[in-house]
């Protein structure tokens, strides 16, 4: 189903009525808080009335023209900006290809030098998402560029890669944060384990890493074993400090999300917003296939 779903997501005869609908009727906005920069700050500040810290990210990825990197570099500045002046308890992700990764990676390194600067300046913190695997060895060593000279920086590392050990081996001298999560795309089995077995069983192995040699933990999962197995590593090892915190993406679990929070652990939540939504909608829908009935409802009731 899953293969379905990201072949689906490549049909225009598919995805453009999606498209066109999504945010008219409503189910878009379940994983996305609005197209607009306003849209993302209004949940954020709903979020953060409930005690929920908040990320903002802009959706967009992969840009082939240095003027849409510098300007997704000037959408992320104003972010910063505004989550100060609202005094919003939330930070900022991106996305490296949004920056100019994968034809442009000097520009890239110095938008994202910039931003994490103008972030220090701010007091306020920067995250780094991993995207499909033909860019991770540049996102690590972008990452390494950027967090050598801020502190105020950290990167998603995926459980399904089997590279990920090794690329936490190679950042465990810099201790930064590190967003442990399963990984979004499809890759092939050269690169990623491919059953859900050996996905999780590596998270498992990765996320005791995190705790166990000075890294900063995010532990960035709905699953509910993987949750209660951080706040035993957390309680046993000592580990993390008390700086670790759980993430989740915007409109998945938030009985959970909010149970946390009573619990008294920090919780992030991931908000994107904007116009160019789709790829990301899509791979909500491939993570679990039953979210596609919520659409197809939609559609049949207002398409
Ligand atoms: C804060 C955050 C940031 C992320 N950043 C990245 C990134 O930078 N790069 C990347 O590749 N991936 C990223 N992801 C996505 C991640 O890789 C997984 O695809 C996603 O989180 C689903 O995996 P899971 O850990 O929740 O576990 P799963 O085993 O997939 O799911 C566990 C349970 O969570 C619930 N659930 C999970 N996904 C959904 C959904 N879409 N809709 C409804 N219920 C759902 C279901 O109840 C499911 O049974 C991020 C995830 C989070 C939470």
């Amino acid at each position: 189903m899953r293969d379905l779903i990201f072949w689906l997501s490549a049909k225009k005869a598919f995805t453009q009525p999606i498209a066109r609908t999504g945010m008219r009727l409503g189910f878009a906005r379940r994983f996305i808080a609005g197209e607009t920069l306003e849209d993302g700050l209004r949940v954020a500040q709903e979020l953060n009335a409930k005690g929920l810290r908040i990320m903002l990210n802009r959706l967009g990825e992969y840009v082939t023209d240095r003027r849409e990197a510098e300007a997704a570099y000037e959408g992320y500045r104003e972010m910063l900006e505004e989550l100060t002046r609202r005094k919003i308890d939330g930070s900022i992700s991106i996305k490296p290809t949004q920056l100019g990764l994968s034809f442009a990676p000097d520009l890239c390194c110095d938008l994202a030098l910039r931003l994490a600067r103008e972030a220090a300046r701010l007091n306020n913190f920067v995250e780094m998402d991993m995207e499909a695997s033909d860019s991770t060895q540049a996102t690590v060593e972008l990452f390494e560029a950027v967090r050598r000279q801020q502190e105020n920086v950290g990167l998603a590392i995926q459980s399904y890669l089997y590279r990920s050990a090794k690329d936490l081996e190679r950042l465990k001298p810099l201790r930064p944060k590190i967003r442990l999560v399963k990984g979004a795309y499809r890759e092939p089995p050269a690169l990623a384990f491919p059953s859900k077995r050996q996905v999780d069983e590596n998270y498992r192995r990765l996320m005791r890493v995190l705790f166990s040699d000075g890294f900063w933990p995010a532990v960035a999962t709905h699953d509910e074993k993987m949750i209660d197995l951080a706040k035993q590593m957390a309680r046993q090892q000592g580990g993390g400090g008390d700086r670790w915190e759980f993430q989740m993406i915007l409109g998945v679990r938030r009985d959970l999300q909010e149970q946390l929070v009573r619990e008294g652990y920090r919780m992030r939540v991931y908000i994107p917003f904007g116009t160019e939504w789709l790829p990301y909608f899509m791979r909500r829908l491939g993570e679990r296939p039953a979210n596609l009935w919520f659409v197809a409802k939609s559609l049949l009731k207002g398409g």
